[in-house]
């Protein structure tokens, strides 16, 4: 019987387990070892922040596929690999051998080019980290939408996103925040009725801002140049700030001196 074991529950891994449920492989046994249970899907991760999906529907569900494939699931981080004694040691101190390894682990933007962005900034990179940081923005959010309706002297709380890296993730990360976003100011809006018509509504600019910051001249320079035009037109449209030829150098907190762009949260997706 041979060990194979793989390590992350990657994109690969999981179509992977889903081919070893009707073809198993024979005297082979196998670990998967991944620090979640839920593998984000990160094609539709925008779709999801735009309130699309639900989380299940856009997480493969690593324990169902692996219990199906009959294949041993551990759920702990990789720290570390011992290549010549062919051993994985982990997080939570186990330590397991292996005849063939796989590893299928992704990639996190690196940050540490961008001073403060490991303090003030958010990788779209683990996606779970992510995700968390976004659900604590929609909850400051709609705590703003709340304590806005309570307040007498209307003064309306603000929020403003910068987002590093105009790729293809990027832009649609822009797009997609600033739907859900104005979703929730909607909902809120419609609820008082007294204060708003629904058809008068509309998301006022200086309540709620979105800065999208790219170090080339075109959006999505990897793809054909009308499509950066297109979107280029599209986030003016909807009043997303873009800064093009601009390399972020620093993340600073707010209020501190310097040519600066002021920011609740900064999210960073750059290649
Ligand atoms: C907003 C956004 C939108 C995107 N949209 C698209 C799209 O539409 N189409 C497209 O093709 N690509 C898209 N991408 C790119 C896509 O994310 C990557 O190409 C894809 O996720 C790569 O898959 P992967 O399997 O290599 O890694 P991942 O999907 O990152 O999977 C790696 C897994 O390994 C786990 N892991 C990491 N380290 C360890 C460790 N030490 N021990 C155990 N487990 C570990 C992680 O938790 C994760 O579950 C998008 C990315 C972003 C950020």
């Amino acid at each position: 019987m041979r060990k194979l074991v793989l390590v992350g529950g990657g994109h690969s891994h999981a179509i992977a387990l889903n081919h070893f449920i009707n073809q198993p492989l024979i005297n082979t046994q196998i670990t998967l070892i991944t620090d979640v249970f839920q593998a984000p899907y990160s094609g539709m991760l925008p779709g999801y922040i735009a309130g699309f999906y639900e989380h299940t529907e856009c997480h493969i569900d690593l324990n169902k596929l692996a219990r199906a494939a009959g294949i041993e699931i551990v759920i702990t981080g990789v720290t570390k690999l011992d290549v010549n004694n062919q051993q994985i040691i982990c997080s939570n101190g186990q330590i397991f051998t292996y005849d063939l390894l796989s590893i299928n682990t992704g990639s996190t933007p690196d940050l540490s080019q961008i001073i403060g962005a490991n303090n003030y900034g958010t990788p779209v990179k683990p996606v779970p980290q992510f995700l968390t940081a976004w659900q604590d923005i929609l909850e400051y959010w709609k705590h703003a939408q709340n304590d806005d309706q309570n307040n007498d002297q209307n003064e309306e709380k603000s929020l403003t996103i910068t987002l590093v890296g105009g790729g293809a993730g990027g832009v649609e990360l822009a797009l997609n925040m600033q739907q859900q976003l104005a979703n929730i100011d909607k909902l809120y809006k419609l609820k008082s009725k007294s204060k708003y018509k629904s058809r008068n509504y509309k998301l006022e600019n200086h309540k709620l801002k979105i800065n999208l910051i790219h170090r080339n001249l075109d959006l999505l320079p990897n793809y054909n140049q009308q499509v950066g035009k297109y979107l280029r037109n599209l986030l003016h449209d909807r009043g997303i700030e873009i800064y093009l030829g601009e390399s972020v150098q620093k993340i600073v907190p707010k209020n501190k001196d310097g040519d600066s762009l002021p920011s609740y949260h900064c999210t960073v997706n750059q290649d």
